[in-house]
């Protein structure tokens, strides 16, 4: 936008909102749209909730920040709840995606260093991948795209294809320390990794002695209708990145690993100032009372089944606008036969917010907390955007 202050790297919809309850926000012309991006899948517990309204304006008028030179309770409490919920026996926080990757590449290759082996660095990941911005995340991301112009590509990255097992193996040599991916894409237009080649994975890093890396930063935190989305394969990775829905919309983020993945992150090896300040970690531990509560994640998988269903009854409806729904829990996507841009900015007008991602598909990521009328009224909004799209127009009157 020329005339604005700001770094012009943002496409922004000309749209500014004020306020949100739930899945609804309102902008500052008082307009209401139903949230389906969620901040990409940032507000899992949608805006304004009442338990992390109140977490977060107590710990205000407490503590802010002491920084990592004292013990801070709240993170000695949320890593002790992330550890008995996960793989993991270790965390360390951050404040964002990006970071909590970055760290733990970092994790990976001080594993192999400390351990006889600083030649394994190398990271294997997969193309549609996204690990975040900084130098070494978008060399790990592998796109070309955000490579460009920003000097040499950081070193000790190769890519093979998405799901291309064989390649990995083919790939793996002296050099490399581990193998990184989100077990479901999120940027890369929500696309699965199949069980059986997570496994495949688990035994090539068992048997190759490298560590495995799961980036849950978008498909964690009850995304997919468990805590992280690994547990539906039952294979544990060695070493964990989650970001986006654990501070619900507060900045933070983490990194969980096993012992022996951590063992050599000693005092002064890695840090960071505002990671797990003292309001962060009142946001995630509120986030976790909700998210960890009975029956909550259950009632994420029955609420998203009735999403798939309903999107699916789109989709066989307009043939010519939509061509598949896939995705896990609440984190779905829409591969659309029109374009990506033109099917969201459809929804748009039509009041619902949703997410663009790679591979022509929108991603519908809402709040965790979404109620059946909302999911109802959402899905009525989608289906008269398609509709408004389809040149069967005798179908969508
Ligand atoms: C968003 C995202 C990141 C980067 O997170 P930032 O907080 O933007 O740095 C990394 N990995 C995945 C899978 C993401 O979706």
């Amino acid at each position: 936008m020329s005339g604005s202050a700001l770094f012009d790297t943002y496409a922004r919809a000309p749209l500014a909102f004020e306020r949100g309850e739930g899945c609804w926000m309102t902008t500052d012309s008082g307009e209401r749209y139903l949230d389906f991006g969620a901040g990409i899948a940032v507000n899992a517990l949608g805006h304004a909730h009442p338990h992390l309204v109140a977490a977060l304006t107590e710990q205000a008028g407490k503590l802010w920040h002491v920084s990592n030179l004292y013990e801070v309770p709240g993170q000695r409490r949320l890593g002790e709840r992330l550890v008995a919920s996960t793989f993991a026996d270790r965390v360390f926080f951050t404040n964002s995606g990006a970071e909590a990757i970055e760290g733990a590449i970092k994790t990976a290759r001080r594993y192999h260093f400390v351990n006889g082996h600083p030649e394994r660095f190398g990271v294997i990941t997969f193309e549609g991948a996204f690990h975040g911005r900084t130098l070494a995340t978008i060399a790990a991301g592998g796109q070309q795209k955000y490579l460009e112009g920003f000097g040499p590509k950081a070193a000790g990255f190769d890519q093979v294809p998405f799901d291309d097992i064989d390649a990995v193996e083919k790939l793996i040599g002296p050099e490399t320390a581990a193998i990184m991916l989100e077990p479901v894409q999120g940027e890369g237009g929500i696309r699965a990794f199949p069980t059986q080649s997570l496994k495949r994975l688990r035994e090539l890093c068992d048997k190759h002695g490298l560590l495995l890396i799961f980036d849950e930063v978008q498909c964690g935190v009850g995304r997919t209708g468990k805590l992280f989305a690994y547990e539906w394969s039952g294979v544990t990775p060695d070493i964990m990145a989650v970001a986006k829905g654990i501070g619900g919309g507060f900045p933070m983020a983490a990194v969980l690993a096993t012992e022996e993945a951590a063992s050599a992150m000693t005092p002064g090896v890695h840090g960071t100032t505002f990671g797990g300040n003292p309001l962060a970690m009142a946001v995630g531990n509120a986030v976790l009372d909700v998210l960890l509560a009975d029956g909550f994640l259950d009632d994420v998988a029955r609420k998203a089944l009735l999403m798939k269903q309903g999107l699916a009854a789109i989709a066989d409806e307009f043939p010519d606008v939509i061509q598949e729904i896939r995705g896990a829990g609440l984190m779905l996507g829409v591969k659309c036969k029109v374009s990506n841009a033109a099917f969201n900015a459809a929804l748009r007008e039509h009041k619902l917010l949703a997410v663009p991602a790679g591979d022509n598909v929108v991603r519908l990521l809402p709040a965790l907390t979404i109620t059946d009328a909302d999911i109802r009224e959402g899905l009525d909004r989608i289906r008269a955007a398609a509709a408004s799209m389809s040149t069967q127009h005798a179908a969508a009157s």
